[in-house]
């Protein structure tokens, strides 16, 4: 805790020094924690991130420990004793609101008086004696604890204890049950399970036979997992030279990172658990990373079966005191793997193994606010500084990633076929172009359930088996136009449009949240001749209930999962048959391993082809491979169908065919001229205000920055700029958003630029945002 302008803030100690070059240094104010939050080693990684990302170190830091760890502590502003000289009326009005209360938190105070910042007059009442800022550290998360229910007083004679307990039965019957179990059972066991009465067991322990107790127990949401039985496997040749190739790397403990390439069903998973049992072995562990949608039970209990109470889980959806259990829990040696989304990545293993990247291609290992890291390039990092293996595992690499591995900076190891001899299901694709010109009148969900896939899925539905149904846009209708006027209704803070949902019956801006009420009539002309436009989830949803009236559908999107698990709850059903079609957007598409799933439909493989992201055809791919994947896992075999206007183009015929390697060549090619990553790196520069020309003034003042900076460097001709441009949504939340692109094949031409771009280029006038975003991976 150190002094920080009028109050105080919590500061990380980063390094110690004899002497300073400061002319005046102030005293720490008191130490929080007297253990190393982080190790040498996360330091030297937190280094190497604020500067490789430009991003200030405090920040970092702040992203690699549990939140509460760096919570903002709660200042108080209390009113001194003492009369006050001449105030300013600002300063009035906060000495009249502090005025007989004892102590008031500065962030209520200020949004109660409503007067805009107050620090500044804070600052001179605190210089003049008339109030003091107290600072609290935030409180640690408290510490779960169970009631246990022991046996006090053990009866031989159980005569004696029906004696002592007279006429009450459920007594008697408790006393049997904790007996039965050593003496020792939780309340709410006994309560919930056994349906006794708190006031039962309260008896019992006034008469003396038992006591209650307070123990500390460890949070741990997902302890009641089954356990499951699906790595119990002896891996399959491919996989065992996998196996070896990945040990031998570790052995050698110089940090190294290999690309594990294997189709939907070739077994990685076994591959990961096999080598991390052997890891594990040698007294060390492992970092587990998937993408935040698969971090389900299903995924947990592969682990856990393997590895027991070793398995921490990192889940965003824990509250804040059960991920700082895993946390602790982790970093006392006491686990030794940690399952997790993207942070998982700074998890504080004892003595790093292994780090393996799951689906290593997904776009959430990115993340889209500061600091803005790319997980997997830090989990390669981390491996090298660690000396630990890093494992990248997809059946459809990143481009990234295989040109590293292209380049020989990357092992490759490949798994080129299903366990178990199972193929590839075939894939078909129904050319939506034909289905439009053949279209009866008036039958428009032709359009959503082609008669080829309406039949497909009633074959199923004949033989008990299940549907998965792939539409990556949520909602009814992307937007809504009127046939009248032309106009389409529009956010009033983004420019894009609203999307209709039918169901909650509101026009929704998909990226600011703000919605209305739908209207059944233009709002200029009052025209009610409006189109529907660009079928949503909901709307499949609605065409597959009519069409099959009788069968159970699920639907799996932004809009049904809101709630902490009902993600997983949704999956629990489709797992148990209680659901004959499960449709959705890409959150179906990874990861799901059911057997009884035969068919996967696409509604319309098109939806975010055409974004003006030159990732927009890698992303479709993925997300075609990855959902074709889910079908015919079991011994059932399955088919996919893929419905599209661009049955020609590369990205369809490849998919087609399960071409990764075909996709490559030709999307590699794409990326030459212009060149894109990975054949360059990018730096995005983003700039954002409310005033559309300051914004645009700005862009042009930081392209002329870079421009001297890289002269003075002599690096101009290493690195080019795409830009000055308004960025693909030119508008989000009110706020006007210009951006260009560095680019260059030099790594360090760019580590030289992005200090000083982030920490010397000044913006000018009000309310201007600079985003520098290293990496990007979207640049919308
Ligand atoms: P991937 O992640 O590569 O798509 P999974 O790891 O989900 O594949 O494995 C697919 C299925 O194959 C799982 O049901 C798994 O239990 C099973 N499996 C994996 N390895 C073997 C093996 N050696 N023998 C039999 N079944 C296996
Ligand atoms: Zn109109
Ligand atoms: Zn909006």
């Amino acid at each position: 805790m150190v002094p920080f302008g009028s109050g105080e803030r919590i500061g990380f100690v980063v390094g110690l020094t004899a002497e300073t070059t400061l002319r005046k240094v102030k005293a720490i104010r008191g130490v929080l924690d007297s253990h190393p939050s982080v190790t040498n080693k996360q330091m030297g990684l937190a280094f190497w991130m604020a500067e490789y990302y430009g991003t200030p170190l405090g920040i970092i830091l702040r992203a690699m420990l549990p939140s509460f760890l760096s919570r903002v502590p709660k200042e108080r502003v209390q009113l001194l004793d003492g009369s006050a000289t001449e105030l300013t009326s600002r300063q009035q009005r906060i000495v009249e609101f502090l005025e007989g209360k004892n102590g008031y938190s500065l962030d209520a105070l200020r949004r109660k008086l409503g007067m805009g910042a107050i620090r500044s007059d804070l600052r001179s009442l605190v210089n003049n004696g008339v109030v003091k800022i107290k600072v609290e550290p935030p409180a640690t998360p408290p510490v779960k604890t169970a009631r246990i229910v022991k046996i006090h007083r053990w009866f031989e004679d159980l005569a004696e204890l029906e004696r002592l307990l007279g006429r009450a039965k459920r007594q008697f019957e408790a006393y049997q049950i904790l007996a039965s179990s050593g003496g020792n059972v939780e309340l709410s066991h006994l309560v919930k399970q056994s349906g006794f009465s708190r006031g039962v067991v309260k008896e019992l322990e006034k008469k003396g036979v038992v006591t209650i107790e307070e123990i500390e127990v460890d949070r741990d949401p997902f302890s009641d997992i089954p356990m499951s039985d699906k790595m119990k496997h002896t891996p399959t040749e491919d996989q065992a030279t996998a196996i070896k190739t990945i040990l031998e790397l570790h052995k050698e403990g110089k940090g190294a990172t290999a690309l594990l390439h294997g189709v939907t069903g070739s077994g990685k998973t076994l591959v990961y658990v096999e080598v991390i049992n052997k890891i594990l072995e040698e007294g060390k562990g492992a970092i587990v990373l998937v993408p935040e949608i698969s971090l389900t039970p299903q995924t947990v209990s592969r682990f856990r079966a393997r590895f027991g109470d070793q398995v921490a889980v990192l889940h965003s959806a824990l509250s804040e005191g059960e991920r700082f259990d895993a946390w602790r829990q982790l970093k006392t040696g006491e686990r030794s793997v940690a399952v997790g989304a993207r942070s998982a990545v700074f998890a504080p293993v004892k003595n790093l193994g292994i780090i393996v990247v799951d689906e290593e291609h997904d776009a959430t290992y990115k993340q889209n606010e500061a600091p803005r890291y790319q997980a997997r390039d830090v989990a390669v990092v981390r491996a090298m500084r660690e000396g630990a293996v890093c494992i990248l595992g997809s059946a459809t690499p990143s481009l990234e990633s295989w040109h590293n591995r292209e380049k020989g900076k990357f092992d490759y190891i490949s798994l080129p076929d299903r366990v178990g001899g199972g193929s590839l299901p075939p894939v078909h694709t129904v050319d939506l172009r034909k289905e439009l010109k053949n279209r009866k009148p008036g039958s428009g969900s032709s359009m959503v359930l082609s008669p080829v896939l309406k039949e497909a899925i009633g074959a199923r539905i004949a033989k008990g088996e299940q549907t998965l149904l792939l539409l990556n846009r949520r909602g009814y209708s992307s937007f809504v136009q009127c046939l009248s006027c032309g106009g389409v209704e529009n956010c009033t803070k983004c420019s894009i449009s609203l999307t209709y949902h039918r169901n909650r019956g509101q026009m929704v801006c998909h990226h600011c949240g703000q919605s209305k009420k739908a209207s059944a009539k233009c709002s200029s002309c009052s025209s009610s001749e409006l189109s529907f436009k660009g079928v949503g989830t909901e709307q499949v949803e609605r065409i597959v209930n009519e069409t099959f009236p009788s069968i159970r559908v699920a639907r799996m999107d932004v809009d049904t999962t809101s709630g902490k698990w009902s993600h997983q709850e949704i999956l629990g059903r489709v797992e148990r048959g209680e659901v004959d079609v499960l449709l959705g957007t890409q959150m179906i598409s990874k990861g799901l391993d059911f057997p009884r799933v035969t068919l996967v439909g696409v509604i319309n493989a098109d939806v975010g082809m055409h974004l003006p992201d030159f990732r927009s055809s890698e992303r479709t791919f993925q997300l075609l491979s990855q959902v074709a994947g889910r079908a015919g896992r079991g011994r059932l075999g399955g088919e996919v169908f893929i419905q599209t206007f661009l049955p020609e183009h590369y990205v369809l015929q490849s998919a087609l065919k399960h071409d990764y390697i075909g996709f490559v060549r030709k999307e590699m090619s794409y990326r030459l001229n212009p060149t894109y990553p990975p054949l360059v790196r990018l730096i995005n520069v983003v700039i954002t205000s409310p005033d559309n020309e300051c914004a645009a003034d700005n862009i042009e003042m930081a392209i002329r920055f870079l421009a001297v900076a890289s002269k003075r460097m002599s690096i101009a001709d290493q690195v080019g700029v795409v830009g000055p441009a308004p960025c693909p949504i030119e508008k989000i939340q009110d706020r006007w958003r210009w951006h260009f692109l560095v680019r260059s094949a030099s790594v360090s031409a760019l580590n030289q630029l992005i200090g000083p771009l982030t920490k010397e280029f000044k913006t000018k006038g009000r309310d201007v945002r600079l985003i520098v975003d290293r990496d990007p991976s979207s640049l919308l």
